[in-house]
């Protein structure tokens, strides 16, 4: 047995079975054999790939709507430039390097990034050679500030809970230990002050209901501090609005797996709920915008542009790869429609460009 599976079976055995958002935490960040302390998970040798990695247009198109919005902002200065979760910080480089065409831009950023791996944080220390960083691992550290923040695949990895409810009571999706010392799903009724917490009315019997704590807290203070000092918000992830049913799953090189098989070896995600993150950012006096599909936004943005004036530069196979691409962030049956694109801002701020038009 690996040592990351003795210390959740020690764990369930002292105390019981355990949440799911407490699974997610040990196999994600344990210190030692946690998922993010091991390895680079990110990139074709890792288990998964993102938008950022697949092409360097990903990253300069969004750097340019954040600039746009910046600008139509009135230019704040000084102001916190902030990615959550950046992975090898290569969104980061490519927002910095677009941002070149107006400099006062970069000159006038505080660059933050919210990380909790320490491997990621060396790597990102690489990618953002030159800069001058702030990492934070809590999102209660950032200053008080105009801030302009984007996430990218960030949300999809926090830890969840998952409930259901059948007839009037509500239980939790646990995960308990076997004789064999084989992990599975368990179900644990929860006391009714809890379930008063969930949105009871809207949960349907017998289907799973999600809910992710970091996620309430991050957009929350997100969403206070641009309402406080201004500023906009951008995240993009695979996810759904409002739609319920168990969303947790294992990448495992590059394929999905079951989540209690490889404890720490595989990816653990979960489909992010943008009806979730508008409510949160509403409910402090946030203004969100309506969602968009990642396909819909890139083209609005100008991605075929890009990808053209790139391509002028490159050779026959290089072109073939440019467009392979291209398709995979935009089109439908890849990248295009599944993942999301949400923005969120104060509202006395002008109109957020393309998400807002
Ligand atoms: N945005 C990157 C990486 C996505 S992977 C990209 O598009 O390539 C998720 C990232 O979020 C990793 O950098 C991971 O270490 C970080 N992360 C996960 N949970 C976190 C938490 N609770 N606080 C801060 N960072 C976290």
């Amino acid at each position: 047995m690996c040592e990351l599976k003795r210390i959740i079976a020690r764990e369930i055995r002292n105390a019981g079975p355990i949440s799911i958002a407490r699974y997610m935490e040990i196999c994600m960040h344990n210190e030692e054999y946690g998922y993010y302390s091991k390895k680079n998970p990110i990139g074709a040798e890792g288990d998964f790939i993102t938008s950022p990695e697949i092409s360097q247009m990903f990253g300069e198109l969004i750097g340019l709507w954040l600039i746009q919005v910046w600008l139509e902002h009135g230019a704040p200065k000084p102001f916190s430039l902030i990615e959550l979760g950046p992975g090898r910080g290569t969104l980061m480089a490519d927002i910095l390097r677009s941002s070149s065409i107006i400099p006062s831009f970069k000159l006038n950023a505080s660059i933050i990034l919210l990380e909790k791996s320490e491997t990621l944080t060396i790597i990102q220390r690489k990618s953002l050679q030159g800069f001058n960083i702030t990492w934070h691992k809590n999102i209660e550290d950032i200053d008080s500030k105009p801030l302009f923040v984007v996430a990218n695949e960030f949300f999809d990895a926090l830890p969840i809970r998952q409930f259901i409810k059948k007839e009037n009571k509500c239980f939790e999706r646990m995960i308990n230990i076997k004789e064999n010392e084989k992990l599975f799903f368990c179900l644990q009724e929860i006391d009714l002050a809890e379930s008063h917490r969930l949105p009871f009315y809207f949960i349907e019997r017998d289907k799973v209901f999600e809910t992710c704590e970091q996620t309430r807290q991050i957009v929350s203070k997100v969403s206070k501090n641009i309402c406080a000092y201004g500023g906009a918000g951008l995240f993009i992830d695979y996810g759904h609005y409002g739609q319920q049913g168990d969303s947790l799953q294992a990448i495992f090189k590059h394929t999905y797996s079951d989540p209690l098989s490889n404890p720490g070896s595989s990816d653990l995600t979960a489909h992010v709920d943008f009806r979730a993150i508008e409510d949160i950012a509403t409910a402090t006096g946030a203004r969100t915008s309506k969602l968009f599909t990642q396909g819909n936004f890139l083209t609005a943005l100008g991605i075929d542009l890009r990808a053209k004036k790139l391509e002028k530069m490159m050779t026959t196979k290089q072109k073939i790869n440019n467009t392979i691409a291209k398709n995979r962030l935009i089109k439908q049956d890849k990248m295009g429609h599944l993942f999301k694109v949400i923005g969120l801002t104060n509202q006395s701020a002008p109109k957020l460009p393309i998400l807002e038009t």
